[in-house]
Order: C-alpha cells, then structure tokens, then sequence
C-alpha cells in the first residue's frame, strides 16, 4: 500500500541521463573532459560540418553493455540509432542522434531498500531501457544564472560545442515509484550502480548523472494522471524538494477544478518552486527515423559474454556474498555495499575481529554517524579497521561496555592513540580513560551489597512480583561503578542475591 498525499497517490518515472565515462566522444575522436575553454573541444562531427560522418565509439557501447548486464536486462543483439529532429541554437546539426524503436538495452529492474515506518521494505523499480545518445552543446548566456561571462557586457549570448557528442545513457524507468522518497531511493541506487561499475564518474554537479522526474498524482485505482516532467534534477535534496512540491502544486490544481497539462518544468532551487518551460513535445512532433549514417548496432553474444566475464563483482552480487558468507541480514548487506570502499572497509573489520554482525553494526551506526556528520566519505576516516576491529574485540571479551566503546571510538576518531593507527591505540585509550569494565565480583558485590541495603523499598517491591523495581537498583549500582561494571555480570549477581 502506498502512502498518500491528502487522499492522491503519487506516481513517478525516472529518465536519467548518465554521461558515460568514455575519454572521448560517442561518434568522434574529440575529448570528453570537464571544464575546457569554450569550443577546444568540439571537431568537425561535433559541430555537424558539411560532408562529416559519425563513428560509434565502442568504448561507450562496452559501458552501455555493462549497464544492461548489471541491472539484469537483456542486451540486444541489434538496436537502432534514430534522428531526433528539433531546432536548437546548441544542436548545430538540426537532430540529436539517438535510440528509439530499439534501444540497446531493454527491461532490467533496480532494487533497493526504504524505510517505511518502522519496517524496512525491499522495494523494486523495472527499467523500461537504456538507449545511447549524444549530448547537446551548451547555450551561454551573459548575466545569466549560469554564471557564465562572454562577451562585452551587452547580453549576448553564445554557444559551447564542447558537450555536443558526448556520450550519455539515457536510463528509463516504469511508472513504479509512489513517493518522493522512493524515487530518491532509486536515483542513489542508480547512482551507486554506475558508479560501482565504473560507467559513469557520477558527478553530480558537472552533470555527469543529471535526473528528469515524471510526476503525476491520480486517485487510488484510477487511471494515471497526466504528468508533468521536471528536468535535469543533479541533486538527491532537491529532487526530493522538486517532486514533493510539484505533488502539492498538481493536488491544489486538482482540487481547484482545474486539469494538468502535459508540460515540461524546471526547479528553482531558490523559490523552491516548479514552473513551466514549455508545453511537452510528443515523440511525433521529433520526426524520429532511423539514422542512414549509422548501420544498426550489433552486439554478438560472445561480446556480452567477454564484458560479462571482466566486470568486477556487482553490489548486489556483493550483497549476496556478505549474505552467504558472514550471515548477515539482507539490510545490513546492501547497506555495506554502498559503495565498494564501505564494502572494503567492512570487509577488513569483519576479518580482523571476526565479528561481522557486530562490525556491520558499528559501520552502519557510529562510523556513518560520524561521516555524515563531518560530510566525510569513508575513504578518509581517521579510524582504521584495525582500530575498530581491535575495539569490537575489547567488546566481545568484556573488557569494555558498548557505552565504553563509543567513548574510545570518539577517541580514535580524534586520534587520541599515540600512533593514530594499528591496534594499541584502542587499549591505550581504554587505559588513560580509565573505561576498563569491572570485571572483579569482588569489587561489584561490595557495590551491590550498599546499593541493596540503601533502597528496601525496591528490593521489597521485586520480591512482591513487579520487575521493574529491578531498574531502580540496576541504575544505581552502575553510577556507584561509574559505569565500569558489567550490565550481564551486575544483572546475575542481582538475581542471585535477591532469590
Ligand atoms: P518522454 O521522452 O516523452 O518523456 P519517455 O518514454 O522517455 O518519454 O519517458 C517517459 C517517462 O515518464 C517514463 O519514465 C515513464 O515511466 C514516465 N511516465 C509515463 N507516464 C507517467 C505518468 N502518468 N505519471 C508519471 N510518470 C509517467
Ligand atoms: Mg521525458
């Protein structure tokens, strides 16, 4: 059951845009890099010279390959390039050259976890395709929003061939997703999986992985609703922000009485408001044909099979693995395998400490805790998997309280250990905190013995029946310890001496 917004169920669909990480570009030998002056980077093809012709650059079917292998989806063995004909200052050759009736990847499913409510839910997204295209150029226009500065200052504008011809996948989805969480839930997925692949840099801000979301809203079991696409999204926060506005505009149309029109809008990150650029083109109004520049894109099975035989372990093939081989919870694997660098560095804990439940645990609590809040990747944390690993091991044979640990994380993480690396720093710092458990029955049954004489009350209460009073001696008799003592040693003693 999806969630609603005031009584309408929110549909969504996913076009993503994935520049492929190819050195250069999809139908000629330019370079592909980011950030180059204006125009050094476009050749005769990408600037649709007279009497030029395009060559496919194998290095981006290879990546469009590996896509298809990766969500599942078959691969086809021909696909079609097709001219997508309009007009625009920044398409010098009057079409954008594309895939259409047949794309090179079709079907394929994204599958990812949510949080909904108190449950953790599998939730699967199915891909419509996957087709190769080329990038546009870029529009530059002085004083703009852009930033950009040609000219003398008089409001011109002028046009960047460097973008024109590189490569992209456009990656579409089904109508599947039911709400803005979701869909950001499946962009990141996306993202991780061009990412771990290695198809796409994934930079966000450069537009390498930039999202066009498709939002309608309808009444449970009617007909879907008409929709409205907001384009080139290269943020997960104002994605969310975009379609959960967008959602509250198409309902207060709705409930005014008046009907949605298929449109194309942008997201102003500064109004935080959608507005309309344009009424939406259909595909007849593109003049699709196949390309006769191009023959059709063959891909024989023994290709696929070579690609398939290259790839490095995929995240949910991964996931499986952590599954299998140190028994953990489905979640906890697909959390862990974020990104291979998480994946490693769990890895390397589990095996140290040879505590994978309690490894994951730590790298999915504290560790991302203390990432997130520092917008740290893993890569650079001060805390070593040997280090941690090395604290997991003073938890497990009860040398320190998982309160202890999280003091002694805290100083690993401000490297208070002498090395700031390697094992010794965990014990060093349990010592100079003084956090060693009291691990002396002596000791703790002194402890105990005044706590019982100083509250009858509870002890009263316990002996009548009410478990709870057991609480009001736990407490104290931890604070008399000044936390050293352990909760499963204090908790049998307790049972022992009062019967
Ligand atoms: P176009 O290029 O015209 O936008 P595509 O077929 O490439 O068409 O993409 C359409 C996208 O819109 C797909 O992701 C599809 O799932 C989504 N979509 C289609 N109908 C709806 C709808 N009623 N509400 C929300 N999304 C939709
Ligand atoms: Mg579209």
């Amino acid at each position: 059951m999806s969630k609603l917004v005031q009584g309408y169920e929110v549909v969504i669909g996913f076009e993503t845009h994935a520049q492929l990480s190819t050195t250069s570009k999809i139908f000629s030998r330019a370079p592909t890099a980011f950030g180059a002056e204006a125009n050094t980077q476009a050749c005769a093809v990408d600037m649709a010279l007279p009497g030029t012709l395009p060559v496919m650059n194998i290095g981006a079917v290879e990546r469009a390959i590996e896509f298809g292998l990766a969500i599942n989806a078959h691969v086809a063995e021909r696909s079609i390039f097709a001219r997508k004909n309009y007009f625009y200052p920044d398409l010098p050759k009057g079409y954008q050259i594309s895939q259409f009736e047949i794309p090179v990847v079709q079907g394929g499913e994204v599958s990812f976890f949510m949080e909904e409510g108190k449950e953790t839910v599998r939730k699967t997204v199915r891909l419509e395709r996957a087709h190769l295209e080329e990038d546009a150029g870029k529009s530059l226009h002085e004083d703009s929003s852009l930033g950009a500065s040609i000219g003398d200052g008089r409001g011109q504008s002028g046009i960047d061939l460097n973008r024109a011809g590189t490569p992209l996948l456009e990656i579409v989805t089904q109508p599947d997703m039911r709400s803005s969480e979701e869909a950001v839930a499946y962009a990141k997925e996306l993202h991780k999986i061009v990412t771990w692949i290695g198809i796409c840099d994934g930079n966000m801000q450069e537009g390498s992985f930039r999202c066009d979301a498709n939002v309608s809203v309808r009444k449970p079991g009617g007909p879907l609703g008409t929709r409205r696409e907001i384009k080139n999204l290269n943020s997960f926060k104002f994605m969310q922000q975009a379609i959960d506005y967008e959602v509250r505009w198409q309902i207060d149309q709705i409930e005014d009485g008046h009907t949605i029109q298929q449109a194309t809008v942008l997201f102003d990150p500064d109004t935080g408001e959608t507005r309309a650029m344009r009424t939406k083109e259909d595909a007849a109004d593109y003049r699709y044909f196949p390309d006769p520049d191009l023959p059709p894109l063959v891909i024989g099975r023994d290709w696929v099979e070579r690609v398939k035989g290259e790839m490095a372990e995929l995240p949910r093939v991964m996931a499986e693995r952590l599954v299998r081989d140190y028994a953990l919870p489905e979640y906890d694997a697909t959390q862990l395998t974020q990104s291979k660098a998480v994946a490693a560095y769990f890895e390397a804990t589990a095996k140290a400490c040879g505590q994978a439940k309690l490894a994951s645990n730590w790298i999915m609590g504290e560790v991302s805790r203390r990432l997130n809040a520092s917008e740290m990747a893993i890569e650079q944390t001060p805390v070593s998997a040997a280090q941690l690993a090395a604290l997991i091991g003073r938890i497990s044979d009860n040398t320190i309280s998982n309160n202890a640990a999280r003091q002694v994380f805290e100083g690993l993480w401000n490297k208070e250990g002498p090395s700031g690396s390697g094992e010794g720093d965990v014990d060093v710092i349990i010592e100079a905190k003084g956090l060693k458990q009291m691990n002396d029955t002596g000791e703790l049954e002194k402890i105990i013995d005044e706590v019982l004489a100083a509250n009858p009350k509870n002890v009263e209460e316990f002996k009548a029946g009410n478990a709870k009073a057991l609480n009001g001696l736990v407490g104290p008799i931890m604070k008399a310890s000044k936390g050293k003592a352990n909760p499963g040693q204090v908790n049998a003693l307790l049972m022992k001496k009062l019967g």
